[in-house]
């Protein structure tokens, strides 16, 4: 299990799934020819035929006075994804989360940094047919513009289909804090706004005891965004606004002690952004 500590706060991560290659879909201009050059992404973040290694984890953020979960991944039983896959899973995610010393019963927060499916599934779970909280204690904390835009959405089924079993349901039940982008946590956690992957997309800055960690969310999918941060996702919202984010918070956590915990990052999953000739590269330890 890996774990970090900020000062006084303590981040686990807790994997549903990992992948080595099939990641085209997501970072198309990253073959397997354009990766095998960036050799620091070796042996973490991909392989040696230049194949991403790619995670889907949830990231727990255990502070003195609160519990919250970042990012709910995929979940079980979800049935119209897009991506074949991702519908009916089965895995033990929650037991693991259990075992990471999280029962679902204990979190207090829950944070979406963005309302993509791989982000929200296990808001709710199924029982008896039925989509319920699979968190009853805690608020869940939801950007308002995230929230309205795919609130709004008609064009994309899978979305649709996302935002009905896996959202709908908890704002239903009157658990969902609608907050803004730079929106203040707690004394130690509060929202950065890291726009263009989605509309309303942010990241979460922890604080405690003079040290500070960054979980990204998906404003950048993978750390060879670092090397070429002109590498669009293809599931970017607005591709212009996304690569100005990346290379605005590149620039900004550059050569700083700042621990960047990425969302979607295998291997050491957490590292320092150090610049790297005309670029960046992530630095683990
Ligand atoms: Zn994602």
């Amino acid at each position: 299990m890996m774990r970090w500590r900020i000062g006084d706060v303590v981040v686990t991560k807790v994997v549903e799934l990992e992948a080595v290659g099939g990641s085209r879909f997501i970072l198309p201009e990253a073959t397997r020819e354009a990766v095998l050059p960036i050799a620091w992404l070796r042996p973490h973040f991909a392989d040696d035929e230049g194949r991403l290694r790619m995670s889907v984890h949830a990231l727990v953020v255990d502070t003195p006075r609160l519990r919250v979960v970042v990012d709910t991944c995929i979940g079980n039983d979800k049935q119209g994804r897009a991506i074949p896959g991702w519908n009916g899973l089965q895995t033990g995610f929650l037991a693991d989360l259990a075992l990471a010393g999280y029962a679902r019963d204990t979190i207090d927060a829950v944070l979406c940094t963005h309302l993509h499916v791989d982000h929200v599934g296990w808001n709710t779970m199924l029982v008896d047919g039925k989509w319920v909280p699979t968190f009853p204690r805690a608020r869940y904390l939801m950007g308002r513009v995230e929230f309205e835009h795919w609130r709004e959405q008609r064009e994309n089924a899978g979305q649709r289909a996302v935002f009905a079993d896996s959202v709908a349901p908890v704002f239903e039940a009157g658990l969902v804090d609608l907050v803004a982008t730079d929106h203040r946590i707690s004394e130690e956690l509060s929202l950065v706004p890291t726009l263009g992957h989605t509309p309303g997309h942010v990241s979460l800055r922890i604080r405690s005891r003079g040290e500070e960690a960054l979980i990204t969310g998906d404003f950048l999918h993978h750390p060879c965004q670092m090397a070429r941060p002109h590498w669009a996702s293809s599931a970017d919202h607005d591709a212009a606004a996304a690569q100005r984010t990346r290379l605005a918070m590149f620039r900004r956590l550059a050569d700083t002690p700042v621990l960047v915990i990425g969302t979607h990052f295998a291997g050491a999953t957490a590292g320092r952004v150090v610049s790297d000739g005309d670029a960046w590269r992530l630095a683990v330890p």
